[in-house]
């Protein structure tokens, strides 16, 4: 094996400049479905925002508001959580107001 160079006769290596790097979303994949709700089925029981696993769910203030898809990965654990049956899981096709709620 080569001997290993000195760290001053090293190649300079890349940079990431912050204020140029892409948004880090997480969901450039989902599973194929993505989580709708019916707003009037909703309790506001919030077990769907303790067992979402990537924090996709939305809240204002203490309110359920829907979903973020950047980050909502399809995993259904909402759908299964959920008590009163409000929320379905879609095709990623489907058109949908820009939270999910319908
Ligand atoms: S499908 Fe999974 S990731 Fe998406 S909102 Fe529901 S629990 Fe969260
Ligand atoms: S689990 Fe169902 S009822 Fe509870 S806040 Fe989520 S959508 Fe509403």
């Amino acid at each position: 094996m080569a001997p290993l160079k000195p760290w001053d006769e090293l190649e300079p290596g890349g940079i990431v400049v912050p204020s140029e790097a892409a948004i880090p979303h997480t969901s450039g994949w989902r599973t194929g479905v993505k989580p709708a709700v019916d707003g009037a089925k909703c309790v506001n029981c919030l077990l769907c925002w303790l067992y979402c696993p990537d924090s996709a769910i939305l809240l204002d203030g203490t309110t359920f508001a829907g979903f973020d898809y950047d980050h909502c990965k399809g995993c259904e654990i909402c759908d299964e959580v959920c008590p009163v049956d409000a929320i379905e899981m879609v095709a990623e096709e489907t058109v949908l107001p820009e939270r999910g709620v319908r």
